[in-house]
């Protein structure tokens, strides 16, 4: 079975086609969105998604969130002395929802359709696919995030002709794609977009604001007071997403140990006040849109439909942007948490030719610029390293680009191509790709020509040849996302590695998610409340000891009514499954 897995900065999810549509798989918590957080508990136990969200307002040094910011870096964090890269960490969240969706669906999952944000380099692309390798899955195929929200939308409303453009606002990314649908057809015009706006630097904003307020500044606070800033931040959290449904919120202000006290300060929040301190991050969205419609060669007032996607876009200021920008109100037939999962699925369905998605035919573009290395002469000397690009940003691919190069000296008979990516005009800001060397050019004077062939196809191999036109002699160098990065070994190693980490059974994760949750909640409440949990604590830790199931059972009732009485940290949140997607 193929799936598709939405891999994102905040929340991952898992898909797969079933007979009436794509459909989403819960978790074993019943939840749709499993938060892409892993963590290390006191007893070197891993902890993935709701579980380690939980333990992170209490642990913040022992978890990691937001590491898809990091892929394609060498990044490391350390927990308990044992570092992890943000292959590894997306690794485990990959892992922990192809288990899950084995259990649910009761057969296995050995290939995945994974998105990654359109402007994702062929690094992070690459660190993509290993941290599928790793998971144990076979990644059937790379799908840029706004592709896959066109083609859930597509399957949905199929004969239509219309211009889309998919605003993705997640949790770390910002994403703009200019799709053209005709009825069963979807083709990406372009896209565009940044690495470091979305939903997550929101919550810092609101944070660093009330941090201020204080005469407190948000760095300090992150190095000096991590408790403080990890509770404070799930405050604004919580403030920001009430704020997309109320006019004004309000957030308690954590102590120094990030406990709340009996006299924890309110702080209230109106929406004039967030749109006001938010304003900078929405004028930084409009630049990838200009870019986007201009790649395309489009203006605005063409836009037939704009579609919503990533759960930053339920901010009311994003929605009037768009309806200032665009003069309508934007879709969200399908929930904008959702969409590219599901979207996901159904590319899944194609490359399995499911019968449901037979006819649907979506075609993607090149996301960066893709050229070689030239040597330029100046004045009378030469300077190497300026890029010379075959295909350029947002064509369609599959494709096939030639340029013909000159040797520069007389009896020069090797040319060096270097390949590269990327939108600068010198080879060093540029992502370098790979290189390989053509020989045998005849002896001559200088100017002897070589065609340098590059063709790029659907699964993003860059297949790169060069013919020397004199001899029409041919070398060749095939760039795979395969080709970087780790080797079979280091991926051997990093699987055995995951598997040495303790993980506690499956079924238990219930249990462990509501130990976290009240462990939490005890930090956060007055001391009388305090005593009357850990009583309940201690039966529940007692019983599982035990292991008597009617016992357990028993005492998660009894906390379960406790917390979710007092927790009140989960309301407002999103209920994915409940929601009424077209009229909130
Ligand atoms: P995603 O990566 O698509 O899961 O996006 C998650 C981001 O959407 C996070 O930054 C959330 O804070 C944000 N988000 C989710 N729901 C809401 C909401 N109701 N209002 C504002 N932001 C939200």
């Amino acid at each position: 079975m193929i799936v598709g897995i939405d891999l994102g900065t905040t929340h991952s999810l898992v898909a797969c086609l079933k007979e009436t549509g794509p459909e989403l798989i819960p978790n074993s918590l019943g939840e749709y969105l499993t938060p892409s957080v892993v963590g290390l508990d006191n007893a070197g136990e891993l902890l993935v998604g709701r579980t380690a969200q939980e333990f992170m307002v209490t642990a913040p040094e022992r978890c990691v969130s937001m590491f898809k910011r990091q892929m394609g870096t060498e990044w490391k964090w350390t927990i308990d002395n044992k570092a992890f890269t943000a292959v590894e960490l997306s690794a485990l969240v990959l892992k922990t929802l192809k288990e899950e969706a084995e259990q649910y669906l009761g057969e296995s999952v050995e290939s995945a359709v994974i998105t990654v944000p359109a402007y994702f380099n062929e690094h992070q692309r690459t660190d993509t696919i290993r941290a599928g390798e790793i998971a144990g899955l076979k990644v059937a195929r790379i799908v840029n995030e706004p592709t896959a929200a066109a083609l859930a939308y597509g399957l949905r409303e199929q004969d239509q002709e219309r211009l889309l453009l998919v605003y993705d606002l997640g949790g770390g990314t910002f994403d703009v794609s200019i799709v053209d649908q005709l009825d069963d057809v979807l083709e990406i015009r372009s896209s565009a977009g940044e690495t470091f706006l979305g939903g997550e630097d929101f919550t810092s904003t609101i944070a660093a604001r009330v941090l201020e307020s204080k005469g407190m500044v948000y760095e300090h606070v992150e190095m000096k007071e991590p408790e403080r800033l990890s509770r404070l931040r799930r405050e604004c959290e919580r403030l920001k997403r009430q704020l997309s449904s109320r006019d004004v919120a309000s957030l308690r202000f954590p102590d120094a140990r990030g406990h709340f006290l009996d006299d924890a300060e309110t702080i209230e929040v109106n929406r004039e006040q967030f749109k006001k301190w938010t304003s900078h991050l929405i004028g930084r969205a409009d630049l990838p849109l200009r870019k986007a419609l201009g790649d395309a060669g489009l203006k605005r007032s063409e836009v037939d439909e704009v579609i919503l996607v990533g759960g930053a876009t339920r901010m009311p200021t994003i929605v009037e942007r768009i309806v200032e920008i665009f003069g309508k109100e934007p879709l969200r037939r399908i929930n904008p948490d959702e969409v590219v999962a599901l979207g996901a699925a159904v590319q899944a369905g194609l490359i399995d030719r499911n019968e449901h998605v037979e006819e649907m035919v979506v075609t993607d573009v090149a996301p960066f610029t893709l050229g070689v290395e030239t040597t330029r002469e100046m004045a009378g000397e030469y300077r190497s390293g300026y890029f010379m690009p075959i295909i350029n940003r947002n064509t369609t691919i599959p494709v096939s680009r030639a340029q013909t190069v000159q040797t520069l000296h007389p009896n020069q008979t090797e040319v060096k191509v270097a390949i590269y990516q990327g939108e600068h005009r010198k080879t060093d800001q540029n992502l370098f790709l790979g290189e390989f060397q053509v020989k045998n050019i005849p002896r001559g004077p200088a100017g002897q020509e070589i065609e340098i062939r590059f063709t790029y196809d659907l699964n993003g191999v860059l297949e790169v040849e060069a013919m020397v036109l004199e001899t029409k002699e041919k070398f060749q160098h095939v760039v795979t996302r395969y080709a970087r990065g780790m080797s079979q070994r280091q991926i051997d190693d990093a699987i055995r590695s995951m598997e040495n980490l303790k993980k506690h059974p499956r079924e238990e994760s219930a249990n462990r998610y509501l130990l976290k949750r009240s462990e939490r909640l005890y930090s956060e409440l007055p001391w009388g409340e305090r005593e009357q949990l850990d009583l309940m604590l201690k039966g529940f830790e007692e019983a599982i000891e035990l292991q008597d199931e009617e016992l357990i059972a028993r005492h998660r009732e009894a906390l379960e009514n406790f917390v979710n009485l007092f927790d009140f940290s989960e309301e407002d949140d999103n209920d994915p499954q409940s929601e009424q997607t077209d009229d909130w």
